[in-house]
Parts: structure tokens; C-alpha cells; sequence
């Protein structure tokens, strides 16, 4: 509605300030808009995406699971819809099952991005099938494998795009979400733009990265991805250095993404550290996150097209494709792409490997424990949601409070037995 106002208001200003040029002239400027309008018929909008994911959860029950979570603070809610494939629905929480975590829609102006989510979970319930592939051996291979999508991260500032705000990829209220994350958090390059970057006032301050992270550590997976366009890239970590991780899970992930460029990307993907390969260094991103904390052996983000050929403010046309055989030929390669990691992932991880990592060596904080516990609350009794927000400070002191109490009385026990020891000893002696 907005976006025709603005035409109309647009075509007639044009047409009053040229008033000596011919009418030919002034038609063929007008048709030449400075920027490309999101395509309707190549493209879902955001509601019509999530009713089709729905839909298609609905006809597949035996192996499509979908739940909603929502969550919010200072009036600003948020909604997350998260569909999980399993080939046998009962064994979804298995955990001797190779997980992998894929986030799609993170920025706002990615509309590509949910595309390929649509596209990946059609193939899943084959209703779709990708032009190459050999059921037989799919079905084999995906019987080990759960599978989380999270098909729209950012619906409200997807949701800002379609009102016309064409360039916009943070959330709802102004925050780049995959810049919300603790680590490394808040620390601003030179080139700092708030427009595109800002990481909100605190690590995970926004209600959709809490979701994120609630299902990152309670689903634990073994792959994450997180999808983005805007380029042609396999990144791994780190996006705060310009390096990659040490050691042989860094390499099995390098190894993995050399196979994807050789095969789906026709070698145009650019491959290494997010930091050290696209020109400046992100802090707080999602994948950092998942690799430093969570400890995700394989965390990847993938940038599955763009355009440079585009204006500055042209973003529709910088982040998506615009004709039909461009979609259809990213849709086709990227869902091709994320089939060869759901058929070579556990064949690089030991799923039983991860278990192991996951007791001794991963380390989450209580709060962090703490806040996915709150989570599950909140999900359950979703209209409670805003006093736990504002009571989750206070319960954190008090937990606090409570721990460190512990902590003195049995010191000041133990104290206690070792004095009542001490006599007992020095009467010995004597
Ligand atoms: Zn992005």
C-alpha cells in the first residue's frame, strides 16, 4: 500500500518538474525505476511462506514436526517457527541421531534465503526432488539424521522489506541479529555503519537471538549453517579474526566446503574464515557463537548469491535473483549443495564424538543455562512471558545470591570439622 502511495506521489513529481521535455522522453525515465521492486511472482511473501511451510508440515506428520516460539521484552515480541524432519517421528529427540541445525532469513532483505528453506523442506517430504538424486541412497542416508530448520529468523524485519524498506536486514527494532551474539560482542570496526551493524545494547538483548540460542544448546547439533545472500561464499570460523580455527575439526570443515565449491558452486564460492575473506571482521555473529560455545564441530554461514553489479540502494536486486532462471538455478544448486552435507556430514563426525565433547570439554554459563530454562517456560505459558522478561534479572541475583550463600555455609562447615579434627589429633599425641 505504502510502496503504491510512493509510486503515485513519485510518477507525479516526475511529471510536474518536466514539463519541457516530450512525453517519449519522460515515459521511457519513468519506466527505468532506481530501484528493482521485490518480484511477486518468483517470491512468497512472509505470511504466505510460513502457511505453505504449515501446510506442508501438515500433509508429512509422520516425518515433519513444526512448534512456534515466541518471546519478547521491553513491548517488542518476536516469533520463530522451526520445522524438524525425522525420518520416524518418535526418534526426533534420539540423540545417537546426527543433528543438523540450518537458520534461513536472518537478515531481512535476504528473501532468497526462505526460498531455499521452502525449497530444502519440499524435497525432505518429497513432494520436490532435486534433478540428480538417487532416492534410494537418500532415504538410507537421511534414516541416521534430525534436522532443525528455522525457515525465518527475522520475520519482523522481513516483514519491514516487504512494507518497502527494501535495504533492511536487522530485526524489528533496528538490531543486526547475527551481530547480537556474545562472542566477541560489541566491539565496532572503523567502518562501523549502525544502519547495517548494530549489535543492540547487549549480548542477546533481542528476543529472536534468545530463541536461536535456546535451540542451539538444547537441540546441540553436530552441523549449523546459517544462510545469507548478498555474496557467493563457504565460510567457516573465525568472523571476529582473520583466521581459522587450529587443528583437524577445522580442516574436515575446510574439506567439506572445497567439496560443496567443486560441486555445487561451480568454484565460484569463495571458501575460509568469514574475517579473513569478505574485507572486515563481524564480532557477535551466530557461527562464532556456535563454534567457540556450543561447540558445533562444523559451523558454517553461506552466502548463496548476490549481485555487484547492482546500485548501492538497489537491494532487492543486490541480495536476490530477479529473473526466473536465476531463482530457479540458485534454488536448484543450494538444495542440491545441503543434500551432499546431509549425505557426507556424518560421515566427517562421529556422532558419539560430539556426546563425549559435549560432557567434558563444552562449557555454557549459568545464565545461559538459565535463560533456555526460562525459555521453555515462557513457551509454554507464552502470556507470562513479559514478567519472566522482567523478572529474569532478578532471579539471576537471587540465583546468584543463593549459590555463593551455599558456597560460605559449607565453607564455614568444613572449617568447623577440620578445628573438631585438629583437637582430636593433638590429643593423640599427649
Ligand atoms: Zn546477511
Amino acid at each position: 500500500m505504502g510502496g503504491s502511495f510512493l509510486l503515485f506521489s513519485y510518477l507525479l513529481s516526475v511529471f510536474a518538474s518536466l514539463p519541457s521535455f516530450t512525453v517519449v522522453k519522460a515515459d521511457s525515465d519513468l519506466t527505468r525505476p532506481s530501484f528493482t521492486p521485490i518480484n511477486r511472482d518468483l517470491y512468497h511473501s512472509s505470511d504466505d511462506l510460513i502457511e505453505q511451510i504449515k501446510s506442508l508440515v501438515h500433509r508429512h506428520p509422520d516425518k515433519l514436526t513444526v512448534e512456534t516460539i515466541k518471546a519478547g521484552n521491553k513491548g517488542y515480541t518476536s516469533e520463530i517457527t522451526v520445522v524438524t524432519y525425522c525420518q520416524s517421528r518418535k526418534e526426533t529427540d534420539d540423540k545417537s541421531k546426527f543433528r543438523i541445525l540450518l537458520s534461513f532469513g536472518q537478515h531481512g532483505r535476504e528473501l532468497i534465503t526462505s526460498e531455499l528453506a521452502l525449497r530444502i523442506l519440499s524435497i525432505l517430504s518429497e513432494e520436490q526432488f532435486l534433478p540428480k538424486m538417487d532416492r534410494a541412497s537418500l532415504n538410507g542416508t537421511l534414516e541416521n539424521v534430525v534436522i532443525k530448520v528455522v525457515p525465518m529468523e527475522n520475520l519482523n524485519g522481513r516483514k519491514l522489506v516487504e512494507a518497502g524498506n527494501l535495504c533492511e536486514r536487522r530485526n524489528g527494532r533496528g538490531v543486526d541479529l547475527n551481530r547480537n551474539w556474545s562472542v566477541d560482542w560489541g566491539k565496532k570496526e572503523k567502518d562501523y555503519d549502525p544502519y547495517e551493524e548494530n549489535p543492540g545494547i547487549a549480548p542477546f538483548s533481542e528476543p529472536e537471538t534468545q530463541i536461536m540460542r535456546k535451540i542451539a544448546i538444547s537441540f546441540d547439533p553436530h552441523i549449523w549453517v546459517n544462510v545469507h545472500s548478498g555474496m557467493e561464499a563457504l565460510f567457516m570460523p573465525y568472523d571476529h579474526k582473520n583466521r581459522t580455527p587450529d587443528g583437524l575439526p577445522s580442516q574436515r570443515m575446510r574439506l567439506l566446503l572445497e567439496e560443496l565449491n567443486n560441486v555445487h558452486c561451480h568454484k565460484r564460492c569463495m571458501i575460509g574464515s568469514g574475517g579473513g575473506s569478505v574485507g572486515y571482521l563481524a564480532h557477535g555473529t551466530a557461527t562464532d557463537y556456535m563454534h567457540d560455545v556450543v561447540r558445533v564441530p562444523m559451523s558454517f554461514t553461506f552466502e548463496i548469491y548476490g549481485d555487484n553489479t547492482a546500485t548501492l540502494k538497489d537491494c532487492f536486486k543486490m541480495f536476490n535473483p530477479v529473473d526466473h532462471t536465476t531463482f530457479k538455478r540458485v534454488l536448484n544448486d543450494w538444495s542440491a549443495a545441503f543434500f551432499t552435507i546431509f549425505k557426507l556430514g556424518p560421515h566427517q563426525i562421529d556422532v558419539h564424538s560430539k556426546a563425549a565433547v559435549s560432557s567434558m570439554d563444552k562449557w555454557v554459563s549459568i545464565d545461559e543455562y538459565f535463560d533456555g530454562y526460562l525459555m521453555g517456560r515462557r513457551n509454554r505459558y507464552g502470556k507470562k512471558m513479559e514478567v519472566l522478561e522482567v523478572g529474569m534479572q532478578e532471579i539471576r541475583t537471587y540465583f546468584r545470591l543463593f549459590l555463593l550463600s551455599s558456597v560460605l555455609l559449607l565453607f564455614m562447615f568444613c572449617s568447623r570439622i577440620s578445628k573438631t579434627g585438629r583437637q582430636i589429633v593433638s590429643a593423640i599425641p599427649i
